[in-house]
């Protein structure tokens, strides 16, 4: 069952800075972050590091040594940054009771953990979630918009019953949740989405729609994507496995490596490598840092700064912080290796940074690296061969080129 009790609440955006200034906007997230009406309707928003220019970007995420549970919470970190990298749309991906390892109450830290990353990298609700309790129940569920010209939600699920789904009736409330023309289903894969088939303009909707569909489990129970939901829905619940991504999360994230002229498949597009920093006393180099606090439940507080187009937007620096007071959380301990291991090459190790990586299976690094005493990988040869189940951190400098 699905628990949506007041601390089980995900997240909030607390948009920082806004360009060069410093404006503080209560959570108005979309299925990108800051798209809204205080900056606009169509904000793109790009991962740390994105500046028009594409490649790939390397985006460092670190732990705070003074979070309370910073040893804890590594595997559940790692996993999803490997989920990440690996960016592939996976149904069902909500596992319950017995179909998961977590203890009966608890809440799952690793699904948090992926959901919060997803706002340090750009991406907004599908839904409007509960927005500091103003809205509840079932209408939480209602695609992402702005108020509208009246000044209030419409909440309205239409004929079906099911809230968030293609009939939905939201009078004058402007959409913000982007959907494939002529499909509005966020359960479909969108293998290369762009302006020219991705939108959040209702005049694209299939004949008959009234309103986008957002990934909401029932939307898709409802369209035979049993126990599939979109990581980025706000709403999580005790006893709740949900460490994959979903379609829908997929296919905004690959709008946005669509780059500045929002076309797949040219030169300003991007791909992004998450890449696992450690837990260290100085996160000042760290792209995400991830931090325990005090109140709430979990969130990422992000800053950023317009990009030389209209409506993109690009995050500078965001502080994933979760309550450590909460004593529900689970922290899975188990590294998660049927993920591809992390896309380690030459060309993202280059920031020269000290990183972390895990191995499920061997992993050799070299010949351009040698392993010091205290782990520092610094030097030229020979190859490092990381076993399974081993761990590295160090500083990683490319001496060599050669592969
Ligand atoms: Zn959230």
């Amino acid at each position: 069952m699905r628990c949506f009790s007041k601390s089980a609440v995900l997240s909030n955006i607390k948009i920082v800075a806004i360009a060069s200034m410093l404006v503080s906007v209560q959570a108005n997230a979309g299925s990108f972050i800051f798209a809204g009406d205080a900056n606009g309707l169509d904000i793109i928003t790009h991962p740390s590091g994105y500046n028009g220019t594409g490649g790939q970007l390397d985006i460092e995420v670190c732990i705070d040594s003074n979070a309370v549970d910073a040893a804890a919470m590594e595997v559940s970190v790692i996993n999803s940054l490997r989920e990440l990298n690996r960016l592939t749309p996976v149904s069902p991906n909500l596992f319950f009771g017995g179909n998961n390892d977590i203890p009966s109450g608890r809440i799952d830290f690793q699904s948090l953990t992926l959901h919060e990353l997803g706002h340090c990298t750009g991406l907004g609700h599908p839904n409007l979630g509960f927005q500091e309790d103003v809205i509840t129940g079932n209408n939480t569920n209602l695609a992402k918009t702005t108020l509208g010209a009246n000044s209030t939600y419409a909440f309205n699920a239409g004929a079906d019953g099911i809230f968030g789904s293609e009939d939905d009736l939201r009078d004058d409330d402007e959409n913000l949740h982007w959907f494939a023309k002529g499909v509005n289903n966020p359960f479909v894969d969108v293998l290369a989405p762009e302006a020219s088939n991705y939108s959040r303009d209702l005049a694209e909707l299939p004949l008959g729609h009234d309103f986008a569909a957002n990934a909401a489990r029932a939307v898709g129970a409802a369209l035979g994507f049993v126990n599939t939901e979109a990581v980025m829905q706000q709403g999580q619940g005790t006893d709740e496995d949900q460490r994959s991504l979903q379609a829908d999360d997929v296919a905004t994230y690959r709008m946005g490596m669509t780059g500045l002229d929002e076309i797949a498949g040219t030169a300003d597009d991007y791909t992004f490598n998450m890449v696992y920093g450690g837990i260290k006393a100085d996160t000042s180099g760290c792209d995400i840092v991830i931090e325990s606090k005090t109140t709430g439940f979990g969130s990422c507080g992000v800053s950023g700064a317009f990009l030389p187009a209209l409506n993109h937007f690009a995050i500078s620096q965001a502080t994933f912080s979760y309550n450590s007071n909460l004593t529900f959380w689970h922290f899975n301990q188990v590294l998660d290796c049927t993920l591809a291991v992390e896309n380690l090459s030459f060309s993202n190790l280059t920031h020269n940074d000290s990183q972390n990586h895990a191995a499920c299976s061997s992993i050799t690094y070299g010949p351009a690296y040698l392993v010091a005493a205290g782990g520092d990988v610094t030097a030229t040869a020979p190859s490092v061969t990381l076993n399974p189940g081993t761990t590295i951190e160090g500083v990683f400098t490319i001496i060599s080129t050669t592969p």
